[in-house]
């Protein structure tokens, strides 16, 4: 019964489905009251097996309609078989004086509402013909009275759902039309980050080169401004894409099982080095009870945690920021991971703590105005907790500083605690060393891009690593160098003209005689999103960079993939 009162009252089925279920369902329910009685009070054996027939003709209808989703023809056969029925069980069920009349209203109702057009038209001229019993002339007045007035309910009825019908359509075609917008926003957005990181790529790889050069120290103060001024606009595309991708509900939360301590120890290589050259002090304080490996989406927490820490930094001038984490088991068998952000830095007036979560809204401008921001971090934050079934809340002295406080549930994985663990165990992330300078050496690395500056800001970035490194314009030019040439390592564009990076990758993976079928692959692109390494990991590639890539990260990738060994090749 509940199921089929929530597909009665379910909007996503059509109403004409719904309203052929309602009312099958309440004639399946008089066909059996009406088959049970007839067997109880005597009647005759001809009624009962009229009736009995009917009940099981008129049920496999229903059944069959529901199975096979035909209404139009199942709602005719069974509103037929409603009029062929009524006139034979007319005077067994007493006549104008028993139940026949409310019966034969009910049946009008019903063809009037399951049928449409011409099946309505058949099933209602049946009706008259039915009426037209030998037997029953006499009452023609009152079957006539009977008629007219549930004709006139009908119609009445029939009015109302078609105002309904029509303004649904209405509704539908609005929903298609903001569908098609959300689409097209998001389009937009991603569009114009990868347009705007394209150029970026060549600013920063480029600038990286000349930082890396014997320069005077205005041009590495120029070098280095110009580096800051490319990655705040870098982060600022990164936080408008994101905010686009929340408000059209594109944002997905991507659960993983992830090491705490690890996760923990890239946060702290993220954020130490920022505050350390703001002369701030970093502290970390970890609970040694944190579950060892949870199930979350630890991108998106990285996120969460990265902002509220930037911030930190970023609004406090001396002191220090603390970042403790603790937590409990949460009755429902997860872990409720507890991250307070501290610092001693400007502080947020009461008054404005309400506003800090809204978009585009940065609040006490006179002592922020000096600071980079687009107001959008801490949105961003709210909305991706609220996804994570997360809090945030922040309290706050002002001129004293803020500590902001954040609750994410996660799945336990392995329960064994973490253990002590401090700075001074975090392991930092290996510096941009000579050494790994010469990691690709003997290497053959070949770049596929169709923007030239792109190719140059490769070949420019592993001038000193070593490899030899060749360039393709293009998917064809691609294919043609690896047919001849083995490369250890590709680095592969996505978007580009004529044939993109996936299918360039495919094609060859599969090259006959090609030289490159079983090399590393890695997609160097500028589309970023959580979900990109996934994709581009499941199209085949080995590995994904994001554009702009510094030299480091380039390198560290090619020792990942190709670690060093004796290579003497030419
Ligand atoms: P922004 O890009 O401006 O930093 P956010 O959304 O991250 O944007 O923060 C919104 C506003 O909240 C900031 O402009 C700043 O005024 C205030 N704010 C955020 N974190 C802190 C903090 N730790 N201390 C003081 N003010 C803060």
């Amino acid at each position: 019964m509940k199921a089929v009162m929530s597909r009665i009252l379910d909007p996503e089925i059509s109403l004409r489905k719904r309203l052929f279920q309602l009312l099958s369902t309440i004639a399946l329910v008089e066909y059996c009251i009406v088959t049970v009685y007839n067997l109880v009070s005597g009647s005759s054996t001809t009624q009962i097996v009229i009736m009995l027939i009917g009940t099981i003709l008129f049920a496999a209808t229903v059944a069959f309609t529901f199975r096979s989703g035909h209404i139009r023809v199942g709602s005719t056969i069974s509103g037929l078989l409603y009029f062929c029925i009524y006139p034979l069980t007319f005077f067994s069920a007493g006549g104008m004086y028993g139940g026949a009349p409310p019966v034969f209203a009910f049946a009008l109702v019903y063809v009037f509402l399951v049928t449409e057009k011409w099946e309505r038209a058949a099933s209602l001229a049946v009706c008259i013909l039915g009426r037209r019993h030998p037997v029953d002339v006499e009452h023609a007045e009152s079957f006539l009275a009977i008629l007219l007035v549930t004709l006139l309910l009908c119609m009445l009825f029939t009015f109302v759902t078609e105002v309904y019908r029509a303004e649904n359509r209405i509704v539908q075609r609005q929903k298609k039309e903001i569908e098609d917008l959300n689409q097209a926003q998001k389009n937009f957005f991603s569009s114009m980050s990868h347009e705007i990181r394209t150029p970026v790529n060549a600013i920063i790889g480029l600038n990286e080169m000349t930082l890396r050069e014997e320069i005077s120290d205005e041009v590495r103060e120029n070098a280095q401004n110009i580096e800051v001024a490319g990655r705040i606009l870098l982060h600022t595309v990164n936080e408008i894409l994101d905010m686009a991708k929340l408000e059209t509900g594109g944002m997905e939360i991507l659960k993983s099982d992830y090491r705490t301590a690890s996760m923990l120890s890239d946060i702290v290589n993220m954020v130490r080095s920022r505050a350390m050259e703001k002369g701030l002090d970093f502290v970390l304080r970890v609970d040694p009870a944190l579950p060892a490996v949870l199930c979350g989406d630890e991108i998106r927490i990285k996120q969460v945690l990265l902002n509220v820490i930037t911030n930190a930094i970023k609004y406090t001038r001396e002191g220090s920021v603390t970042l403790s984490i603790s937590g409990e088991h949460g009755e429902d068998g997860r872990f409720k991971v507890v991250y307070d952000v501290a610092d001693t830095g400007i502080g947020i007036r009461e008054e404005s703590i309400p506003h800090l979560f809204s978009s585009f809204r940065r609040v006490d401008e006179q002592s922020t105005h000096a600071i980079e921001g687009t107001g959008l971090g801490l949105s961003i934050v709210k909305q991706l907790l609220d996804l994570m079934e997360g809090s945030v809340s922040v309290s706050s002295e002002y001129g004293k500083g803020s500590t902001f406080h954040i609750e994410i549930p996660q799945e336990i994985v392995d329960d064994t605690p973490v253990g002590s663990l401090d700075l001074k165990t975090v392991p930092d992330k290996a510096p941009a060393s000579q050494q790994n300078r010469l990691i690709a050496s003997g290497l053959r690395i070949l770049a596929v891009d169709d923007t030239p500056m792109n190719l140059m800001v490769v070949k420019k970035l592993l001038r000193d690593s070593g490899a030899v490194v060749e360039t393709a314009s293009g998917g064809t030019e691609a294919l043609r160098k690896t047919l001849t040439t083995h490369y250890d390592l590709i680095l592969m564009d996505h978007q580009m003209p004529g044939m993109d990076g996936i299918t360039c990758l495919h094609r060859i993976r599969e090259q006959e005689s090609g030289m490159c079928r079983d090399s590393r692959v890695v997609c160097l692109t500028a589309n970023v999103g959580a979900d990109m390494e996934t994709r581009y990991r499941e199209a085949g590639f080995d590995g994904y960079l994001v554009k702009p890539v510094r030299g480091k990260t380039l390198e560290e990738e090619i020792a990942r993939l190709l670690p060093p060994a004796p290579h003497t090749d030419s």
